[in-house]
């Protein structure tokens, strides 16, 4: 054991040991079955890489475990060929990496990872700390699903395909319109998954979306405990069978899963962010299903599915059996100019006062806030009441939801509302659409908002634009294509 020995703490630790830092690899002590693990560390390890700074356990404890077997530590920094790399965000940016004098090696230039810091700081000298002993013992629930909505054809296909791909541990990408339902598409591949002892974790990049899913869970799967996790959660160290995080969140997470479902898995930071990719890699099982959910795949994933490179399923209706809302193209010349001039572009504005008139409420969409400002300044004359939201508002819930109760006729809003917002009977038109902030997805999502409720199922998506764009056509060509597949398969009836 005396080669084993790691430099954890220099105080505590005798002369001959080495330093994590200076090892080409830590080792692995064979486990000890008949050492008397602490079951709370075991509860708060599993499934995760942690740093000693989030456990709340003496030291000497944790190297007792380790010594035993029942610890894993990795090098949080890897320096193999001269190449750096955190092993807990996968930076690989050497420029994201930096050095400090650390009391806790004594190294005067202890290198750490800048990129994941907000999470705790990776070090040289510092391990990632996960589980490698027994697992937890899990209270199977044989049928935990309590659901009584029946779902459309179109769901239950993709529900079928869901189930099947989470008993093979394959991947599947589901390709489900905006307002599809595609939640109650994940219940029975979730059920089967808990009903057979299997860990399932639903990430996506948005907290909104964990928050509105979270109770959603809880009801469905009453008898499951569920770890709801975003930035400031309390859930942190809850070890529960169905876990909803951000994406972020699942930097913590180190072989976890048995099933990952990434939900909105086009949104944004998660497409730009390689490190949040990363953490979804890391988080699930050797063994293990990945069921990604969207209705705008990239491009790229486009192909894929058209070339057959890429399994997937999708749902081309709503559950309302009403087409998709097709826009339309309205040219409006020079409308920034026209700003500064305090005017709209007469076709706008006339777009707008008939919504008004007819009390039909509507959402704009620009690219800008500084654009969004002056509008909203206009507008105000024709109605008191309009309001604007945009990313920073504090006051974003509270207008989406007066907007929801009807108490406003009308909102403007940048591409924050883009997405995960429902409210029943809207028309939507986007103002400046040729900018480039607008791309197919986002304005496949932007016309998603319209025609959501059965009660209200259609409505009007206008794109106003100064020059059309690869990305307008695009979107319309999409939207066209999925309604087609939809009548094809007899999805639609209207
Ligand atoms: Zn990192």
């Amino acid at each position: 054991m005396k080669d084993n020995k790691l430099n954890l703490f220099l105080k505590e630790s005798p002369p001959e040991s080495l330093p994590i830092s200076s090892m080409e690899t830590i080792p692995e002590p064979p486990l000890n079955q008949t050492y008397p693990f602490n079951k709370d560390l075991q509860h708060l390890l599993y499934g995760k890489q942690l740093l000693f700074d989030d456990l709340p356990f003496p030291l000497k404890e944790i190297q007792q475990h380790f010594e035993n077997g029942h610890i894993l530590y990795r090098k949080g920094i890897s320096t193999e060929n001269n190449k750096i790399a955190c092993a807990r965000c996968g930076n690989k940016d050497s420029s994201l990496f930096a050095s400090f004098p650390c009391a806790r090696c004594g190294e005067k230039n202890c290198m750490y990872c800048r990129k994941c810091i907000m999470m705790g700081r990776v070090s040289a000298c510092t391990p990632l700390v996960s589980w490698r002993g027994a697992d937890p013992d899990e209270a199977i629930t044989e049928d935990p699903l309590v659901w009584s909505g029946k779902l459309s054809d179109g769901q239950q296909l993709a529900s079928d395909r869901v189930k099947q791909a989470v008993i093979e541990n394959k991947e599947l990408l589901v390709w489900a319109v905006c307002g599809a339902g595609k939640t109650e598409v994940l219940f029975e591949g979730i059920n089967t998954a808990l009903a057979s002892g299997k860990r399932v974790c639903i990430a996506t990049p948005r907290t909104d979306v964990v928050l509105e899913l979270g109770p959603r869970l809880k009801t469905a799967f009453p008898g499951i405990q569920v770890a709801v996790l975003y930035g400031g959660s309390e859930d942190r160290h809850l070890q529960a069978p169905l876990t909803i995080a951000t994406t972020h969140q699942l930097l913590r997470f180190y072989k976890a899963f048995d099933a990952v479902i990434v939900d909105e898995v086009d949104a944004f930071p998660y497409t730009a962010d390689e490190s949040l990719q990363y953490a979804v890699r890391q988080s699930r099982k050797d063994l293990s299903s990945m069921i990604y959910l969207t209705a705008t795949p990239n491009r790229k994933w486009q192909n894929e599915c058209r070339n057959g490179k890429r399994d997937f399923v999708t749902i081309p209706a709503r559950y309302h059996r009403h087409p998709l809302p097709v826009p339309s193209f309205k040219w409006c010349g020079n409308w920034e100019k026209a700003l500064k001039k305090d005017k709209l572009p007469a076709a706008v504005t006339q777009w707008i006062k008939m919504r008004l008139d007819n009390q039909k409420q509507c959402l704009l969409f620009l690219p800008k806030i500084d654009k969004m400002e002056k509008v909203l300044s206009l507008l105000r004359k024709l109605h008191p009441k309009i309001e604007a939201v945009h990313a920073e508002d504090p006051d974003r819930k509270s207008k989406v939801q007066q907007m929801r109760d009807k108490e406003i006729p009308m909102l403007l809003t940048t591409t924050i509302l883009e997405r995960g917002v429902t409210f029943p009977s809207v028309d939507v038109a986007v103002l400046g659409t040729e900018d480039r902030i607008f791309t197919e997805s986002a304005l496949v999502q932007i016309a998603g908002r319209v025609g959501r409720s059965a009660q209200f199922p259609n409505g009007d998506i206008t794109f106003f634009h100064y020059g059309k764009t690869e990305n307008m056509v695009q979107a319309r060509k999409q939207i066209l294509k999925i309604n087609e597949e939809a009548r094809k398969k007899g999805l639609i009836d209207y």
